[in-house]
């Protein structure tokens, strides 16, 4: 069987029309390529429209106001591809013109190889052989590889694979039509093996059944739950934010004030809080009205309380690092998706200080 015809032709008959398909422009390539890390195309799909519509071009996301881009982004995660994303437009901006080689593209901020191979290959049909996890997927199963693909030996193996498998015409369909594949028939969990995968004939892991061998992982980082009491602090000046600082997920984003743990914490751990203290709050004010929101990271399940809590005294100045914001004005500020899913708990439960 010649696996890159197969894959092509099946492209042919099954891909996806999709608005970032067969434009030709390097900006909204690389745009959708970094909104669907991590992110499945319904979901993204109405991030890459709202994007475009507010950005038509990388010279309006370079004018852009960083806050606007993160409310745009809000909801989507990994916030650290939104400040990259401005980053690199101003970067383009400076430079006048999108690069049109794969080591310009690929010194972008945040652009790695498979985005670098991605814009190249899509927007230009460059010969790259581009590897996303549906790519590992496939070829794993397909061939019946069980070398880690979170390894160095692993990667230069399917790296090496994924080149020697490129058509020499056509590689932008092959490597759209490979990812495609991935998405919709080799599917992590249930691949479509015996609903009319045209590989199956000769696929190791249908003839093994067992597709969910593949692809191997040498190893599964440790999930670790973390402990959050957010405070819906009000006072005469407003409500108290906090903007994420770098270095952090969530840079940039804004968030009620927080106390971490290392435990579950009963409201007398959170009254007795060092934190309370340099705050200013009052620890008599404390009453709990979210508990054990959950929220799951790769590597972390964030497990987080929230207070209505109250200042000391009735002070006209918010502790340093904060900035205080009348309720209606709440929705400007870009928050994660945690902190949104509990604004949302205190507005359906009608706590005082915040408006729908
Ligand atoms: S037969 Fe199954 S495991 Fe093999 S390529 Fe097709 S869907 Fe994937």
């Amino acid at each position: 069987m010649d696996f890159a015809k197969t894959i092509v032709d099946w492209y042919a008959q099954h891909r996806r029309d999709l608005p970032w398909r067969d434009v030709g422009d390097p900006y909204k390539i690389w745009l959708s390529e970094v909104i669907l890390q991590q992110t499945r195309v319904a979901q993204g799909l109405g991030y890459y429209k709202r994007f475009v519509s507010a950005y038509p071009t990388v010279e309006d996301l370079a004018r852009a106001d960083e806050d606007d881009v993160m409310r745009l982004w809000q909801g989507l995660g990994y916030y650290s591809r939104a400040h990259n994303l401005l980053k690199a437009a101003r970067e383009v901006a400076r430079q006048g013109t999108f690069p049109t080689t794969y080591e310009g593209v690929r010194a972008l901020p945040g652009v790695g190889d498979y985005t670098a191979a991605a814009i190249c290959s899509f927007a230009w049909g460059m010969p790259l052989p581009v590897i996303d996890g549906n790519v590992y997927r496939v070829l794993s199963r397909f061939f019946g590889i069980d070398l880690a693909i979170d390894t160095t030996e692993g990667r230069k193996y399917f790296a090496a694979l994924a080149a020697h498998l490129l058509p020499p015409a056509g590689s932008a369909d092959y490597n759209q039509g490979i990812m495609d594949f991935g998405a919709t028939v080799c599917t992590p969990s249930q691949p479509l093996c015996r609903e009319g995968c045209p590989l199956a004939e000769t696929c190791k892991a249908a003839a093994e059944q067992q597709p969910d061998r593949y692809p191997v992982k040498s190893r599964r980082a440790a999930v670790r739950n973390r402990f959050f009491v957010y405070l819906f602090v009000t006072s005469e000046v407003g409500v108290w934010l906090h903007r994420r600082g770098p270095g952090d997920i969530w840079q940039g984003l804004y968030e009620f004030p927080l106390l971490e743990f290392d435990h579950k914490p009963t409201p007398s751990d959170v009254a007795a809080h060092p934190a309370m203290a340099t705050l200013g709050i009052d620890p008599a004010s404390l009453a709990e009205i979210v508990n054990g929101m959950k929220h799951v990271l790769t590597h972390r399940i964030l497990l987080a309380d929230c207070y209505v809590a109250s200042p000391l005294r009735k002070l006209q100045e918010v502790p340093e690092g904060f900035l205080a914001v009348a309720p209606d004005e709440l929705p400007r500020y870009a928050m994660p998706t945690l902190l949104e899913r509990i604004k949302q708990r205190l507005i359906s439960l009608g706590v005082q200080g915040i408006v729908r």
